[in-house]
């Protein structure tokens, strides 16, 4: 998570839903499903209680941001220019967290975790079409090829991605060249190919209080 350093796995119990933030883990090693019955904290289960409108529109912004590991000023920004696009206003935001450079190489597959490709990308191992691009937030548009730069190609967090590929899908926005670690965005996902769990519609009630 961006500036978020404490246990991740607190952050899928506090928004109930497993927000695949470890990677590999959790695919192998996730304490979710027994636990997701409990907020964190030592008293999660007495704390369980009616929650106002305000404060599920408030967890849905909040489930949507951390799966995307965005920071509350971006992710308003996000939403302002959503607001002011043509379009449905909750799916166009949805699209613009689907297209940063972090999010796509996740969903190619060429990294475990949103939060790794995030890193991945930071430390100069991608390109996007030829060139070196180091920011996680770059929109990524139809068309624009995204690949492992060559001298990347062995590192083991890639290399680990790779070996969970067989147990993961690549979205049909996107199509992936795995001989040569290369991935083309062929057109926006579809809202029925983003994050299900997110409910875009409390998010813009949210900003629009
Ligand atoms: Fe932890 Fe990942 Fe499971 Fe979330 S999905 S609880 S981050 S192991």
């Amino acid at each position: 998570m961006a500036n978020y350093t404490g246990p991740v796995c607190r952050l899928c119990r506090r928004e109930g839903v497993k927000l695949y933030l470890k990677g590999a883990k959790c695919v192998s090693n996730c304490t979710f499903d027994k636990r997701n019955a409990l907020l964190p904290g030592q008293h999660g289960m007495a704390r369980r209680r009616k929650v106002s409108d305000y404060g599920i529109q408030l967890r849905a912004k909040q489930r949507a941001r951390r799966m995307y590991g965005v920071l509350e000023t971006q992710f308003r920004h996000y939403f302002e220019r959503a607001e002011s696009a043509t379009g449905v206003t909750g799916t166009v935001l949805l699209q613009q967290l689907e297209r940063r450079l972090d999010n796509v190489v996740y969903r190619l597959g060429l990294a475990a975790s949103r939060k790794e490709a995030r890193q991945l990308v930071n430390h100069r191992h991608f390109t996007v079409n030829g060139r070196v691009q180091s920011i996680p937030s770059a929109q990524i548009r139809p068309g624009d090829v995204v690949a492992v730069r060559e001298k990347s190609r062995t590192l083991e967090p890639i290399q680990n991605a790779l070996s969970l590929l067989p147990n993961r899908s690549v979205p049909d926005w996107l199509t992936l060249d795995a001989d040569q670690l290369r991935g083309t965005v062929l057109r926006l996902p579809d809202r029925q190919e983003m994050e299900l769990v997110i409910d875009e519609q409390l998010i813009v009630e949210y900003y629009s209080r």
